[in-house]
C-alpha cells in the first residue's frame, strides 16, 4: 500500500498545492480551498463540486470536459456533490512526509449520487480491526493543517463516520 501513501502526498504537496500557489490567489484574508473542487461560498456551507454527464449521467469529482464512460464531449453540467457517501476502501498510513502526523486513514469514498474520491477519514481509530468498509460517512471541511510560504491557510475536505456526527 506504499504507493497509495506516496500518491496521497504527491497529490497534495506537488500537484494541487503547487497549482494553487502559482495562481493570483496568494494574497487572501480567508483560507483557500486545498483543491479547486472544494468550494467555499461566502455565507454558505462549503461543498464539493463535480461534473455530471448530461448524456449518460456519469458523475465526476472536479472538472471534466469529456465523459470517460460514454465519450460525450461538452455535455458536462456543473453540480454540487453530495455531502455523504460510503467508505469504499482505505489504508492506514504509518509513514509519511516529515510533519505529517501518522497514523492516519487514507480512504476512498463513493459519494451518494455519484463521484468517487480519495481523502482522509478522521474521527475514527486508525485500526484496521475497527474499520469496516461500506460504512456511511459524511464530508466535513477543516483546516488542512499547514500554511504555504505566503502564510495562506487552506481548507480541505475530510470524511468522518456518519454515526460520530
Ligand atoms: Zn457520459
Amino acid at each position: 500500500m506504499y504507493w497509495i501513501e506516496r500518491l496521497s502526498a504527491i497529490q497534495y504537496d506537488t500537484k494541487y498545492l503547487g497549482v494553487i500557489i502559482m495562481t493570483d490567489q496568494a494574497v487572501s484574508t480567508g483560507p483557500l480551498p486545498i483543491v479547486p473542487f472544494v468550494k467555499l461560498p461566502e455565507g454558505a456551507e462549503p461543498y464539493l463540486e463535480g461534473h455530471k454527464c448530461q448524456s449518460c449521467g456519469a458523475v465526476y469529482v472536479g472538472e471534466r470536459n469529456t465523459c470517460s464512460k460514454c465519450f460525450a464531449t461538452d455535455k458536462m453540467e456543473v453540480i454540487k456533490l453530495a455531502g455523504t457517501g460510503r467508505l469504499y476502501t482505505y489504508t492506514v498510513v504509518y509513514r509519511s512526509f516529515p510533519g505529517t502526523k501518522v497514523p492516519f486513514v487514507s480512504a476512498v469514498v463513493d459519494l451518494d449520487g455519484g463521484g468517487t474520491l480519495k481523502g482522509n477519514l478522521i474521527n475514527i481509530e486508525p485500526d484496521p480491526e475497527k474499520i469496516t468498509t461500506d460504512i456511511p460517512v459524511k464530508v466535513v471541511f477543516a483546516d488542512a493543517g499547514r500554511q504555504d510560504a505566503q502564510g495562506n491557510s487552506y481548507t480541505s475536505y475530510f470524511f468522518e463516520p456518519l454515526e460520530s456526527a
